[in-house]
């Protein structure tokens, strides 16, 4: 079966796989979504006999069906090597009842890896099969993950460029060593004066900039996106929730068929939307549990129908999840106001005119897999903490929101079927936050101090990305305001 895949904001507007992976957003500013969403295949009990690489490749050959097999095998075989410093690629690990699925043994220690080590294989396999001869020049806002796992990915690919703009107070400060001190001639990093919000929206804004895209286009180049919204980022993604499930299954977790609940620490909405599609492909989910922090626009949307990001932006120790505005929930938008491409885009126009809407009842039947809480500062130092002391097992504040908020949904529903926690950064990422979770914090040292006296208490391996970055250079020190970001770019690529 072919996919096609068409925007949310204009059904007319279609496009192939490698077409879709190439452009990134869809030129009418709505996301790519598959017309229909496959079925898996392939039995469950096969898939519990697989390896990593091979269930990617049962999961993906369902999406990108414009692939060769050969294209997409290398693309696979590219992509999930010894770059990961775990042969199941994504491993489990059973803490006090949940099973943590750890997505952080890539290259940047956080979960971003899983679909940005593929990615730049799926673009460049898409670039040759649509005889593109521009420069791909990747574009790209970052709230700290991203940009350093694109960047890995993209660093000196031939025939590419990549951007990352990532906002200057807004990330920690071993995120911001990861990116500037990031190698390869084709690599460009930028600190904003603002927040991640205003970086994406200044991203968006070039993507949907006819004349700049024209004027990038004379000079040789082409725009393409490495956020979350391109499918070449979700697919992957779903890939990782099958094979927790076929792990489960195989190590007599499970029973064939036993339905499991995902809990997902979310921003953007991807990483849990892959969640949904896995369930939709058939993958026996129950609840799919959105955990937000602070920042509980999602929440309060699963509670009332009404997405509002009128409201104070707030700082907490999980960055990544420091969002107002999701992203990749406008393809679930679409989806439950059935594939209607105009109801979505009059939701999408008053979001970005009038900061909210809000949904019909009918469309909040659609949402009855999700289940949303949050998590307060000192709810997600305190699971950090209880976590340690009571399994010794030292989970990053982001894996922390998601614990948190599974502990408030099995308290309140009493669900004790076995669930998957996504584990989205090593503590590693974010030693400082969990040091003083765990009561060890020490003000006068840097973080990098505080990252042996971590491995000192917990005995766990301080991973490679870590240990690469404590002596590497300072390469990249642009700064700009939100409004020069184009000029940076025009800069960069040596257009006027
Ligand atoms: C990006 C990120 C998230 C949020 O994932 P989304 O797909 O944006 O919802 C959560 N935790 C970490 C560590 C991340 O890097």
């Amino acid at each position: 079966m072919n996919i096609t895949y068409v925007s949310t904001r204009d059904k007319s507007n279609t496009a192939t796989a490698s077409e879709a992976i190439l452009q990134g957003l869809a030129k009418d500013g709505g996301l790519y979504v598959p017309t229909e969403v496959p079925r898996l295949d392939v039995p469950l009990q096969t898939l519990a006999g697989m390896d990593y690489r091979q269930i990617a490749y049962e999961v993906m050959k369902l999406y990108l069906t414009d692939y060769t097999p050969e294209e997409l095998k290398g693309c696979i075989n590219a992509a999930y090597d010894a770059k990961f410093d775990v042969p199941e690629i994504a491993s489990l690990r059973e803490a006090d009842g949940a099973y943590y699925l750890e997505l952080f043994h890539g290259k940047t220690i956080a979960f971003k890896d899983m679909a940005l080590s593929i990615l730049p294989h799926l673009m460049i396999t898409a670039a040759r099969k649509n005889h593109i001869t521009d420069d791909i020049v990747i574009l790209t806002a970052t709230s700290g993950d991203t940009g350093k796992a694109a960047l890995a990915g993209f660093a000196d690919v031939e025939g590419t460029r990549i951007i990352v703009f990532y906002p200057k107070d807004g990330v920690s400060d071993i995120q911001k060593r990861q990116m500037v001190t990031q190698t390869g001639d084709n690599t460009f990093v930028v600190g904003i004066d603002g927040n991640f919000d205003e970086a994406q929206t200044g991203v968006k804004k070039m993507f949907n900039d006819a004349a700049l895209n024209e004027r990038i286009h004379e000079a040789g180049f082409r725009f393409s996106s490495a956020n979350s919204i391109n499918i070449g980022r979700l697919v992957p993604q779903i890939v990782y929730y099958v094979a927790s499930y076929a792990r489960l299954l195989s190590n007599g977790v499970i029973r064939d068929g036993e339905e499991i609940n995902v809990t997902v620490p979310t921003g953007n909405f991807g990483n849990i939307l892959a969640a949904y599609y896995a369930k939709e492909m058939g993958l026996p989910v129950h609840k799919l549990i959105c955990a937000s922090n602070e920042n509980k626009v999602l929440y309060d949307f699963f509670s009332t129908g009404t997405y509002d990001r009128n409201r104070d932006f707030v700082l907490t120790s999980s960055p990544s999840m420091d969002i107002l505005i999701s992203s990749n929930l406008e393809r679930l938008i679409y989806r439950v106001c059935g594939d209607d491409d105009g109801k979505n885009l009059a939701l999408m126009t008053a979001l970005s005119t009038g900061g909210k809407y809000e949904i019909t009842d009918e469309m909040k039947k659609g949402l009855a897999d999700f289940y949303g809480n949050f998590a307060t500062e000192e709810e997600t130092a305190a699971e950090i903490r209880r976590l340690y002391e009571k399994a010794g097992y030292v989970i990053d504040t982001h894996t922390a929101v998601a614990s948190a908020v599974y502990g408030k949904y099995r308290a309140q529903t009493g669900d004790d079927a076995v669930t998957v926690i996504a584990s989205t950064a090593s503590p590693y990422k974010f030693t400082r936050s969990v040091m003083q979770a765990i009561g060890r914090d020490d003000a006068a040292k840097s973080d990098m101090e505080l990252t042996d006296d971590l491995h000192a208490i917990t005995g766990v391996t301080i991973p490679p990305a870590i240990e690469e970055i404590r002596q590497a250079p300072v390469r990249h020190k642009t700064t700009c305001a939100v409004d020069e970001m184009e000029s940076v770019v025009r800069d960069f690529l040596g257009i006027s």
